[in-house]
């Protein structure tokens, strides 16, 4: 064997040999590299060999030709994008797993500006000296929000662990037993308080907390009283949690002991007003009368992943100077991304209504019902595998945010002549892009709610290329 192995021939002979080059060109690499692919390549079908799981009879003729197919392949796997995009067919707006918000064209197109360019992300023109970054959006964010003061870190659970360290470190905090949630990836608002150094303090019954509970409970340590947005469950029956008012009444008389809301999702777009959830907006709750609210950049309010936190000035001065908030910065491309998607809020309904997680979540079911209608016939026309048919469903708004709503949707319910639906999906999943469907009745379900008219021509011929 090993003289057989002997026989292959070296990797300075391949070098040599037209395809070298011609792969060099078509797939844009240096020899360096090009050559560790080749390397890479025959150590495996040496490994191969001498494993015996290919006979020498297979390869030895046409060494070189079949070499340079195999690396060929490995070449385009490489070079394919890891983080990949993908066709959501869920219906899920905010999908975390699959990225939660798309951004609006504005903020993508200021994203690209600011990473090809030099940027005063610290810089004070005006003085000709270091700025911060804390203050580029402020102001936008202050007129987004009503609140004295804004600041932003890298996502929601960081603005969590950052308020809890700085404010609350040693102290105890009041968290109603309903509220100590979990919340996807393994985000426990318990775990979050322990790694801060503050000291939990349950109260209440899992079902009901009242407002003597939280009254019971205050004393000298208590550095803080923290609402939690139950976020991905919902709580049904005998029920009872103290509104965000009646304590920020009881706060009144406790002017020492911090209030803060962590509202997970935080709107700054009304969706009551189309019968969507009874999200409250973060302007009315910080009106109410807490000290500190936190929210994400990516669920409701459709921009990049951040952590906003808006309250009381002297609250927000203190966490801008604490070490922890350098550790949890934004970085620039977030800020500008940020920074487009707050003035679309800013400039009124109808660019609000352009941010693509508002107009996915708004979207009437009519509008859907003729973008699955048109779907279903031209996937009728093209191909006589599939069977398609139109179905009312309902879509869901995702990313731990208004649990239990449903909105009316139209989805195409699509079966394969000979494929199960588990085996369709997994073909549909392989598709560059990917398209990832629901499975319901044994059929392969595309919710249309999260499907743009520029996907559809590339969701047709996925379903093609999966016949
Ligand atoms: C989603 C959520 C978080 C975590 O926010 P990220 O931006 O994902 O880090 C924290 N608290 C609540 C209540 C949430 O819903």
């Amino acid at each position: 064997m090993k003289q057989y192995l002997r026989q292959l021939p070296a990797v300075h002979e391949l070098q040599k040999d037209p395809r070298f080059d011609s792969l060099k060109t078509a797939y844009n690499l240096n020899g360096v590299q090009l050559t560790k692919f080749l390397q890479r390549e025959i150590s495996s079908l040496r490994q191969r060999l001498l494993a015996k799981e290919l006979a020498i009879e297979e390869v030895a003729p046409d060494f070189a030709r079949q070499l340079f197919r195999s690396v060929e392949v490995q070449i385009s796997l490489w070079q394919e994008d890891r983080l990949a995009r993908v066709i959501n067919g869920t219906g899920t707006v905010l999908h975390t797993n699959l990225g939660r918000s798309r951004l609006s064209d504005a903020a993508i197109e200021h994203v690209v500006r600011t990473a090809a360019n030099y940027s005063n992300l610290e810089y004070h023109l005006m003085e000709g000296k270091r700025g911060s970054r804390h203050d580029i959006i402020e102001d936008l964010l202050i007129e987004a929000t009503g609140a004295e003061a804004v600041m932003v870190v890298n996502n929601n659970a960081a603005a969590v662990f950052l308020i809890l360290s700085a404010l609350a470190k040693q102290r105890e905090v009041i968290v109603s037993r309903g509220q100590l949630v979990e919340i996807g990836g393994s985000f426990r608002v318990s775990s979050i308080m322990e790694e801060s150094g503050a000291r939990l303090v349950e109260v209440g019954t899992t079902n009901k907390t009242h407002l003597f509970d939280y009254e019971q409970a205050l004393s000298e340590e208590t550095a803080m009283i923290m609402k939690v947005h139950t976020s991905n469950f919902k709580m049904i029956g005998f029920t009872k949690t103290v509104e965000t008012e009646e304590l920020a009444k009881l706060m009144e008389k406790h002017k020492d002991v911090l209030f803060y809301e962590d509202l997970g999702s935080g709107a700054l777009y009304d969706f009551k007003k189309h019968g969507i959830g009874d999200e409250p907006l973060v302007r009315e709750v910080i009106e109410s009368g807490v000290d500190l609210v936190s929210f994400s950049g990516d669920k409701l309010l459709g921009g990049p992943q951040a952590g906003l936190i808006a309250g009381k000035k002297e609250l927000i001065d203190r966490l801008k100077k604490h070490q922890l908030a350098r550790v949890l910065r934004i970085d620039k491309m977030t800020l500008a991304a940020l920074e487009e998607t707050l003035k679309s809020y800013l400039a009124g309904p109808e660019k609000i209504a352009e941010l693509p997680t508002v107009r996915d979540i708004i979207r009437p079911a009519a509008d859907i019902k003729i973008q699955a209608q048109s779907f279903i016939s031209s996937l009728q026309s093209s191909s006589g595998k599939y069977h398609s048919e139109l179905q009312e469903s309902t879509s869901q708004i995702g990313g731990g945010t208004m649990p239990g709503v449903e909105i009316p949707t139209f989805i195409a319910a699509i079966a394969h002549e000979n494929l199960s639906a588990d085996q369709l999906s997994i073909r549909l999943r392989q598709t560059k892009p990917a398209i990832v469907s629901r499975i319901q009745d044994e059929q392969v379900c595309i919710d249309f709610r999260t499907i743009d008219c520029s996907e559809m021509e590339a969701l047709l011929a996925g379903f093609l290329a999966s016949e």
